[in-house]
């Protein structure tokens, strides 16, 4: 079995109502999505992180003039032999980000071929399902404003919860003052101690602002305080470890085994979450799991993208082992971002419903998805 083609496929799509988290606002929607194709008939599809800010011709221009020359012609069974291809190949101009995201698509296409190869999902090729259900939790609480959108952003917390989800995080990271106001509005309003709540900065403060900011949450009790400084500052990171009881995560603007062997060796996290659209796809994703394992710290991975990244994210959970064994261990929850995206969903047949509180892990060969081409082309760009 040969590779045939590697197709890219940028889409984009301005929103009618733009919001904003802590380090701008959101104007459009956009994803990177590759089709690697074999000699004998098997489509598989990967997808490029792209986070709200960040051009989705990037990891396109990468993937077209980096990467699909090194793999065309390849066994596409070949997965770690061609991460380590692309990874060496682009290591003097790459090792972070898009370069590093481009590669996670194709990887990602990679596996999703290897897995209908094999008739198995890909959690079946990564070990088997350690889960075959991940509890959501809700990403939203952006502004619409910018400042004072608390009792409105409590009322949206309300919503969640009528929409199952037992977890949600809230983005702060807009004064502490705001930032503290907002906590308490969404705090009061549940008023359920069921109901886990995370807080995400997008590191938008520095450390003595993120300490002080993390001093007032402890009165909440918060499953983890996500960014709180920007992902170059690990002394900050250790600092605020130190010195405050709520569990620190990070990672999602890291990528491979090199840049988390950094955080782990320094006890900078927690709680790990590469982003498997960014951190060097399924391939990468083992190797960190393993790595933070032997370093005590849990991996919650971070989910974003298009429906092919969460159907990626999905496999990697339902695989994923859990750091510290017990009868009742602390499980993975699944980032599910509930702000508007109108090809996430709809570019795959079947939706990530949730039942009972649980998302349901696609169980089919490969990804489990089947992708919508007329929303490929309604929103395609190139
Ligand atoms: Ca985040």
């Amino acid at each position: 079995m040969k590779i045939a083609n590697v197709d890219i496929f940028v889409l984009k799509t301005s929103l009618d109502h733009p919001f904003a988290f802590s380090q701008g606002w959101v104007h459009q929607r956009s994803a990177t999505l590759v089709r690697i194709s074999t000699d004998n008939g098997l489509v598989g599809w990967g997808e490029a992180f792209a986070q709200g800010l960040e051009p989705p011709e990037i990891a396109a221009a990468a993937i077209e003039h980096a990467f699909k020359p090194l793999v065309m012609g390849c066994n596409p069974l070949d997965t770690g032999v061609l991460w380590h291809k692309m990874y060496a190949h682009s290591r003097d101009f790459g090792r972070k980000g898009t370069i590093v995201s481009a590669i996670s698509a194709i990887d990602i296409a990679l596996w999703d071929i290897a897995g209908q190869f094999y008739s198995q999902p890909i959690y079946q090729l990564l070990g088997g399902a350690q889960r075959t259900r991940i509890k959501p939790y809700a990403t939203g609480f952006y502004r619409v404003k910018g400042k004072h959108e608390a009792s409105r952003l409590a009322k949206e917390a309300l919503d969640h919860r009528k929409a199952g989800f037992c977890a949600m995080k809230v983005k702060l990271g807009f004064g502490i003052d705001d930032d503290m106001e907002v906590m308490s509005a969404i705090n009061s309003a549940l008023d359920d101690p069921s109901i886990e709540l995370m807080v995400d900065t997008n590191h938008a403060y520095g450390r003595s602002e993120a300490l002080t900011l993390g001093r007032a949450l402890e009165a909440y009790n918060i499953r983890w305080y996500e960014e709180p400084v920007v992902p170059e500052d690990i002394a900050s990171y250790q600092a605020l470890r130190a010195q405050l009881n709520i569990p620190i995560a990070g990672g999602e603007n890291e990528h491979t085994h090199y840049g988390f062997n950094q955080l782990f060796q320094l006890q900078a996290l927690d709680i790990a979450q590469p982003d498997v659209g960014s951190c060097g796809g399924i391939t990468a994703m083992q190797y960190i799991t393993a790595m933070a394992h032997a370093n005590g710290v849990q991996v919650n991975p971070h989910v974003w993208g298009a429906a092919i990244a969460q159907a990626a994210s999905l496999q990697v959970i339902a695989a994923l082992p859990v750091t510290h064994h017990s009868l009742f261990p602390t499980q993975p929850i699944l980032e599910y971002d509930q702000s508007f995206h109108p090809f996430r969903q709809q570019l795959i047949d079947s939706a990530w419903a949730i039942n009972d509180g649980f998302v349901d892990i696609p169980d089919s060969p490969g990804l489990g998805i089947s992708v919508n081409m007329d929303v490929i082309t309604e929103f395609c760009t190139e």
